[in-house]
């Protein structure tokens, strides 16, 4: 018989099993130095379709480069491609962080501001990075929906969203804001190591008794 899913007890004991595992990328670049709502969008953008293992040192070997918006709106598109290559779709990602960069020094004087309004103006710039750079570098309550929020949250039978989107609104809607700022943080972890994409390690789940396994439709052993 499953219980409810409680946020309140599921999230200590989470935080708990992915302890032995590496951080999401965006939290360890805080970590290293790269605080800025800049770096963190910078990095998020990268990290879009490519793996942390990748946007990591790609990210770090740009603001190694360049490390602020006045220094990136210097380089041309062309050599930020060559600093970011590696990662998937760095042409087209090498022009939207040029073009950010530019909409910075111009428009915000080289400080990128925690205006959910003004990220969102930036080129390209969608919710869910908008919502990580606020949550994570500002501090403010925001929940950054990535794959494994979507994935996890609906397999806790927690939220019904069928896509990003609509999953980020019912969350919006259920889960007390006090987690908004964690989820992402605890989810990247536990959806790299346990609550994986596929063969998810259900019987060694901590919240396994209160998650619906929603779409979960073997039930491996644990390994
Ligand atoms: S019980 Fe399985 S599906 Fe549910 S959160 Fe844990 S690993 Fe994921």
């Amino acid at each position: 018989m499953k219980q409810p899913f409680d946020p309140d007890i599921a999230f200590p004991r989470i935080e708990a099993a992915i302890a032995p595992f590496p951080k999401a990328g965006l939290s360890l670049l805080m970590d290293e130095g790269h605080t800025t709502a800049f770096e963190q969008l910078v990095a998020c953008i990268i990290s879009i379709r490519t793996l942390d293992e990748i946007m990591l040192p790609v990210a770090r070997r740009l603001f190694e480069a360049a490390p602020t918006p006045h220094a990136i709106s210097e380089l041309s598109p062309e050599t930020i491609e060559t600093l970011i290559y590696g990662c998937g779709f760095h042409k087209g990602k090498a022009k939207q962080i040029h073009a950010i960069a530019q909409q910075v020094v111009n428009e915000y004087d080289g400080v990128l501001p925690c205006d959910l309004n003004v990220l969102l103006s930036l080129h390209g710039v969608g919710p869910k990075c908008a919502h990580l750079v606020l949550s994570i570098a500002c501090g403010q309550e925001y929940i950054g929906v990535d794959t494994h929020v979507h994935r996890i949250s609906n397999r806790w039978g927690y939220v019904v969203g069928k896509t990003p989107e609509k999953t980020l609104a019912a969350l919006e809607a259920k889960l007390p804001r006090k987690h908004w700022n964690a989820i992402n943080r605890l989810l990247v972890p536990f959806g790299k190591n346990i609550c994986t994409p596929i063969g998810p390690k259900c019987p060694a789940c901590p919240v396994l008794e209160m998650c619906q396994q929603v779409g979960v439709k073997e039930r491996p052993s644990a390994k």
